[in-house]
């Protein structure tokens, strides 16, 4: 698998060995991919949060599924959808139930979410 970096300033997912990122020209951040999404997961910019998520979802590091689990009880809309379809990804109890709790959110884009995510994969 090609190592990538993932810029904190715009949420681009770019090559390791560039310095800047291609899109907005902040420098590279050191080697810790998935550190930094971790960090990115919190980012002010709900872009940038709910592209960290997804590829939280794929990658599936340490601390993912717990910072995941945080984020998806974000008031913040974006990065709290993003994180509840990033837990889908997981085989985790507690994934599932957070994921069943949202049916029940206040919000109704979560809890469209949340009936996609629940319903048995064909
Ligand atoms: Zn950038």
């Amino acid at each position: 698998m090609p190592i990538h970096r993932f810029c904190l300033a715009c949420g681009r997912e770019y090559a390791f060995d560039e310095e800047r990122c291609p899109a907005c020209g902040e420098p590279s951040l050191g080697h810790d991919f998935d550190g930094d999404l971790l960090k990115a997961l919190a980012h002010p910019i709900p872009d940038v949060a709910a592209n960290a998520a997804r590829l939280l979802g794929q990658r599936q590091p340490a601390g993912a599924l717990e910072a995941l689990l945080r984020a998806s009880q974000s008031a913040e809309p974006l990065r709290a959808e993003a994180a509840l379809e990033a837990l889908a990804s997981f085989d985790d109890q507690q994934a599932h139930a957070r994921i069943h709790e949202a049916l029940g959110d206040s919000r109704v884009r979560m809890r469209a979410i949340a009936q996609s995510l629940s319903r048995p994969k064909a």
